[in-house]
């Protein structure tokens, strides 16, 4: 018998749920359900998801000792989640206590990003580093920091909200109700925007990226991008570039405050490896505050794919059983 815990990332579209041996290099159980709409219907499929994974485990002669939940927003020190701008209608929410009551295991929650910030710094790219910083770039961004080998959670458990750090005042308006936050460029809808404005600025030009969208300018996305990058379509490695100059903006004004060790980029788009990473490189040395004359930083691709935030959620979950 292995105590297993078990870890939930709460994503916009989907619940990725996990069941982990802390000491193993693989999960022992892995599901992945969509996300309901609704807070009540949310956290009845967290639920049922647990307790899928809690009696697999106990079928298999383990015990589950406590669960982890990655939620994304602003999550509290007490496990609720108080505000989530890019999942309507999550306000408030209490799910340490909730899902801790229904599944009958110690639950513990976690902004969904600094979970996978955890994962990368015990068991990925950022590990070995005391001062590391985990961007996820997804619809939006995501961040987690850690700080002489602890996860940097501020007074209230907010802290690490980089996706939301204005970069232009005057810029494009974010569901958290500001203008010109960091993930309004940086993100993977970021990217899409800045291809849809070179499309238009060149109009009636072929364009792969547009082709890609099934022949709609207004339907470039960020995955576009980076599929006609990789096949060395010119207007789609500009893209790049401008977006990597946005990316490389944020990163370096974290460094200019944390000094990490470490970058690591995870999420979908980091999936294009050195294609973006070496702009975002570049860029980032002439954005650093002193970069001729400071530690070179790296900057490197994330490890643990779309089940960083799971399974740091149950690592988390089980530094505290
Ligand atoms: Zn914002």
């Amino acid at each position: 018998m292995t105590d297993l815990v078990c870890g939930i990332d709460l994503g916009g579209t989907k619940l990725l749920g996990l069941a982990i041996d802390p000491t193993a290099d693989e999960p022992v159980l892995a599901h992945k359900v969509p996300t309901p709409s609704g807070t009540d219907a949310v956290v009845d499929a967290m639920v049922a998801l647990g307790q899928q994974l809690i009696d697999e485990a106990v079928d298999a002669g383990h015990r589950v000792v406590g669960l982890g939940l990655g939620a994304p927003g602003l999550v509290d020190r007490s496990g609720t989640l108080r505000y989530g701008p890019n999942v309507p209608g999550l306000i408030d929410v209490r799910f340490a206590d909730v899902l801790g009551d229904r599944l009958g295991v110690p639950v513990v929650v976690d902004n969904d990003a600094t979970c996978a910030a955890w994962a990368e710094h015990e068991r990925g790219a950022a590990k070995g580093a005391n001062h590391s910083v985990t961007v996820t770039l997804g619809t939006g961004i995501g961040a987690g920091i850690t700080v002489k080998g602890e996860i940097l959670r501020g007074a209230n458990g907010f802290a690490g909200e980089l996706g939301h750090m204005v970069v232009d005042p005057h810029g494009p308006k974010c569901p958290c109700g500001r203008r010109g936050c960091w993930e309004r460029f940086a993100s993977g809808s970021g990217l899409g925007r800045l291809a849809r404005e070179a499309v238009a600025a060149d109009p009636g030009a072929p364009s792969r990226m547009v082709e890609l969208a099934g022949g709609d300018p207004e339907g470039v996305r960020g995955e576009h991008v980076t599929v006609a990058a990789a096949d060395g379509d010119e207007q789609a490695l500009e893209v790049i570039g401008q977006f990597a100059w946005w990316v490389a903006l944020g990163v370096a004004n974290v460094v200019n405050i944390l000094d990490s060790e470490v970058v690591v980029i995870g999420g979908g788009l980091a999936e294009a490896g050195d294609l973006l990473l070496d702009p975002i490189r570049a860029a980032y040395d002439e954005l650093v505050m002193g970069g001729a004359h400071r530690e070179l930083v790296p900057i490197v691709q994330a490890e643990l794919g779309e089940r960083a935030g799971a399974w740091g959620a149950a690592l988390l979950a089980h530094a505290r059983a």
